[in-house]
């Protein structure tokens, strides 16, 4: 597709990058095949060829209008037209970009940009944010349906089951590690995940000790920056990936401790006791997507981008440390039948490009998994999308619960803490993590 980009835009980088995306794109309209929206509202605009035009208008200098904005909105940001593009189109990143320009030349409404504040301010601090969750939970009978829908009732504890329902399968055991760890990665710890669903966290730490691994997870850590990302705020994205790298750094590169004037005495013993991480793991998919981002996004930050670069290139998802150890953990599980539906979150398939590893895991660990018809469809969690597109979203959700129930599966499993929340509000079967799953049958 040529593009004349903007004279006012010339030099940008990420508007030059943008350009080049669109370039790529043939306008053969495969990708609108794979798009949910596309395939709910049947507009060309709801479709990604038709928001790479809309975009491509607004490199090109055309004015941002509110309908270009609602289209673009409306976009989950699943990336399945990615996967299913034969030209190679980034959509995500010409995304981030497109959505920059209509919001900076069609500014939101006032209500529009509170709201999108209000989400920011509150979901990316974990102690603000499980504050707020244990008053909805206390109020939730109250509630009008629409917020009922958003809070979770209480779980049982650090241990206990996640999401709306109590889950026969998740009362863990916690194991002792057997020897002291021989390996060790970071954790990301999150923002809303350990308010939500503590049990995640817990049982990620434990399956991973089984295996001789520790897991560590610095407190001035937080939120990777997915939020800010996607809700008009790129600046304040870059700000919690750097915070973010400055508290692994010492992990990383523990040399890095002697020569830092600022680094605390926790930090020397630290860097004195061991090897360095071999990885920066996350168990929430969509977390997952953004730290493989750190580099790109921070490419011209002269302080961070090689830092930023390193902490992408070891970041993983939990499934791929914990796959390649399978064979030693499938000793360590009781057996038991298990009929289980796996829900793909489009942040682990599109985003992060890992297909089937869960699946094969599961599948390898004695669990029966059911097909799921039109799995690389999102479910309409989408991060924020939930709240901000609610009609779609439920519509996206029955359609997705009506295919992982098909096979009348004992659970659902899944990888990222949007779609667990988002899809246990009207399951008729538990919905939970699936290393939650892998922790309830662990022997001590
Ligand atoms: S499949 Fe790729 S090349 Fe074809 S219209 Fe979609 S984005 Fe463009
Ligand atoms: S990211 Fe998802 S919703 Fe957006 S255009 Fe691509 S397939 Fe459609």
């Amino acid at each position: 597709m040529h593009l004349n980009l903007s004279p006012e835009l010339q030099g940008n980088a990420a508007a030059e990058e943008a350009a080049r995306i669109v370039g790529k794109c043939v306008h053969c309209g495969f990708c609108n095949a794979s798009c949910p929206t596309y395939r709910l509202l049947g507009d060309e605009l709801d479709g990604p060829r038709g928001r790479i035009y809309l975009m491509k208008g607004l490199l090109e200098g055309v004015p941002a209008t509110a309908k270009t904005q609602l289209h673009l909105d409306r976009c989950l940001t699943c990336r399945a037209c990615e996967s299913a593009c034969p030209s190679g189109v980034d959509y995500g990143r010409l995304l981030d970009t497109g959505r920059a320009l209509s919001s900076v030349r069609s500014p939101r409404s006032w209500s529009g940009r509170l709201v999108r504040a209000l989400l920011r301010g509150t979901l990316t601090r974990p102690w603000l944010f499980g504050a707020l969750l244990r008053i909805g939970q206390t109020l939730r009978p109250a509630l009008h349906p629409q917020l009922r829908e958003k809070v979770p009732v209480r779980t049982l504890g650090p241990v206990g089951p996640v999401g709306f329902k109590a889950s026969p399968i998740s009362q863990a055991v916690i194991p002792a590690p057997p020897s002291p760890a021989q390996r060790r990665v970071l954790l990301l710890s999150g923002c809303v995940q350990p308010a939500l669903s503590p049990g995640i966290h817990h049982a990620t730490v434990r399956v991973l000790a089984a295996l001789g691994i520790e897991a560590v997870t610095p407190p001035t850590a937080g939120c990777c920056g997915a939020i800010r990302q996607h809700l008009d705020d790129p600046v304040g994205a870059l700000d919690e990936a750097r915070r973010n790298i400055d508290a692994w750094w010492p992990w990383i590169e523990p040399s890095s401790v002697d020569s830092d004037a600022n680094a605390s005495g926790a930090q020397h013993a630290l860097a004195a006791s061991g090897a360095p991480v071999e990885a920066i793991i996350s168990n929430a998919s969509g977390c997952g997507v953004q730290l493989r981002e750190y580099g790109h996004l921070l490419r011209q930050d002269p302080v961070y981008a090689a830092r930023a670069a390193r902490v992408a290139a070891l970041a993983r998802d939990v499934a791929q440390v914990i796959a390649p150890a399978a064979e030693a953990l499938v000793k360590r599980l009781r057996p038991g039948p298990a009929r289980l539906a796996f829900q793909s979150p489009c942040t682990l398939q599109h985003g992060q490009g890992i297909r089937g590893l869960v699946e094969g895991l599961l599948t390898r660990l004695g669990a029966e998994l059911l097909p799921c018809a039109d799995s690389h469809l999102c479910c309409g969690s989408a991060g924020t999308y939930a709240l901000l597109q609610p009609e779609l979203s439920g519509e996206l959700r029955a359609r997705k619960l009506a295919a992982l129930q098909r096979g009348a599966p004992q659970a659902i499993v899944s990888a990222n803490i949007g779609c667990i929340t988002h899809l246990g509000y009207s399951a008729e079967v538990p919905v939970q993590h699936w290393i939650e799953w892998i922790d309830a049958r662990l022997m001590p």
